[in-house]
């Protein structure tokens, strides 16, 4: 249980895409890497690289807004409703702390769940990519049944706050966007100093800096914090998610070495660290890796 109750967001944020993405091997190398810098993993997921279908993102799909998410404990109980949730109270903290702190207006990124493949500005995806964001046509993509693979296939619990911290992780690749931190990136870059780690890092910790605030700061609207005071357990959760997906650990499990000219997202450490950095106060300055260093 992590909404408060009372909360008063309603369904219909989150967009369910179908009918449409049919995904095809290969693909032009530039969406890959545009890809593989917004995703939250920085690894294809189950190996099967559908990712591309190097151009047709026009294809004919439908976009249902999402239901049955009006309560405090829809959010807490149901995947989905989570999410919804976790988008509105990121939309209320970012609404009301981008311009403030950085002068850039805010505007509200799209956001989607589809199951097996979608067209998106960015070109075709499957749920192997793992969840992400696409700058061309500002939104996130989440396949929610990612969160069973997270337990599955990164041994972590998958917990609520874990699955919050993604969620808010590529709301973070949004908010750099629109500050025009990822198109000054250099993106084609990889290594542990390379502008895509810094990326990464940086949107871990924006989104530690949701977090913390969504957990003691009151949303204007409702008078109280969106979120109950995140315990020690939950915030283990989010930390062993964050640690599950550090480059470091990745090359290891898949080739048995580390190779850190290949960083894409930063070690298991940073990850964390930089979670940690948002979530205890750190403001954008704080999180900017692009000025404050890696
Ligand atoms: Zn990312």
């Amino acid at each position: 249980m992590t909404f408060q109750d009372g909360g008063n967001f309603e369904s219909g944020r989150i967009k369910r895409r179908s009918g449409g993405g049919k995904a095809v091997a290969g693909g032009g190398l530039g969406l890959i890497v545009l890809f593989l810098i917004s995703q939250w993993a920085g690894v294809d997921l189950t190996q099967l690289a559908p990712l591309l279908d190097g151009g047709s993102s026009t294809s004919t799909q439908e976009e249902v807004a999402v239901t049955g998410c009006d309560t405090a404990s829809d959010a807490n109980e149901n995947d989905l409703c989570r999410y919804d949730w976790t988008v509105q109270s990121l939309d209320a903290f970012w609404s009301q702390e981008l311009e403030r702190q950085t002068g850039t207006t805010f505007t509200e990124p799209g956001a989607a769940t589809f199951s097996g493949t979608v067209s998106t500005g960015c070109g075709s995806a499957s749920s192997a990519s793992g969840p992400f964001y696409c700058p061309a046509d500002q939104t996130i993509y989440i396949d929610t049944g990612f969160y069973k693979t997270l337990r599955t296939d990164f041994n972590t619990t998958g917990g609520p706050l874990a699955q919050m911290y993604i969620t808010a992780h590529e709301y973070g690749h949004h908010i750099e966007n629109i500050t025009g931190v990822l198109g000054s990136a250099n993106r084609r870059d990889s290594g542990a100093d390379s502008d895509s780690v810094k990326v990464e890092l940086m949107a871990d910790c924006l989104a530690g800096m949701w977090a913390g605030n969504a957990a003691t700061t009151p949303n204007p609207a409702t008078g109280q914090p969106d979120l109950k005071p995140i315990t020690k357990a939950q915030l283990k959760d989010a930390l062993d998610a964050a640690a599950a997906v550090g480059d470091d650990r990745i090359q290891e499990a898949a080739y048995g070495e580390v190779d850190e000219h290949s960083f894409t997202h930063g070690s298991s450490e940073q990850r964390q660290e930089w979670f940690l950095t948002g979530y205890n106060g750190g403001d954008f300055n704080a999180c900017n890796t692009f000025t404050t260093g890696n």
